[in-house]
């Protein structure tokens, strides 16, 4: 469906509601595969500004864990929200008042495109740290083991000039930190 509209074409209010297409969800840690439909619904009203946007974006996506890279499915619940300010040349005044406000999109064209906010939507519903579980012990630094699966894994390839000395002890204090 089209998530683009005419704005001027709105007489009081407009409802958008159907299926979002996209092929992945663009972040900086790559570009992760939906798990469901990206099910949206937007209502556009005319305000005393503008055009207020008002609705939600619902589905899931898989981002592997940020300690042991098992894959996590990640629900996203997310709000958009969004006032469309004609631009007109002059009005400074106006334009002052409306900074203090969230999400305020000037526009010059009267066709806007809402697939911006439904995908940056997306992306704030997605937390810092995806963590398989809270307590993830992650992967063995020197092996890559899985330390979930093996939490007794004492490792074979810590490299000879570690064991025993300050490197060891600072991965062993790093790991601390991750967990704390
Ligand atoms: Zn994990
Ligand atoms: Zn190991």
């Amino acid at each position: 469906m089209d998530w683009k509209v005419d704005l001027n074409g709105i007489k009081k209010r407009k409802i958008l509601e159907g299926k979002f297409e996209l092929e992945c969800l663009e972040l900086d840690t790559g570009c992760m595969p939906f798990l469901e439909d990206i099910n949206v619904k937007i209502v556009i009203a005319r305000s005393k500004n503008g055009f207020a946007a008002g609705g939600y974006v619902k589905t899931a996506i898989e981002h592997p864990c940020t300690r042991c890279l098992t894959p996590v499915r990640v629900e996203i619940n997310s709000v958009v929200e969004a006032l469309y300010v004609e631009k007109k040349h002059g009005d400074i005044e106006g334009e002052i008042r409306l900074e203090n406000l969230r999400n305020v999109i000037y526009y010059t064209s009267s066709v806007v495109d809402l697939s911006d906010r439904i995908i940056e939507a997306m992306i704030v519903e997605v937390p810092q740290k995806v963590l398989c579980k809270p307590d993830c012990k992650g992967l063995c630094p020197y092996c890559g083991i899985n330390l979930n699966e093996h939490p007794d894994h004492v490792c074979n390839k810590i490299p000879e000039f570690s064991t025993g000395n300050k490197f060891a002890e600072l991965a062993q204090l790093k790991r601390k930190l991750e967990e704390g």
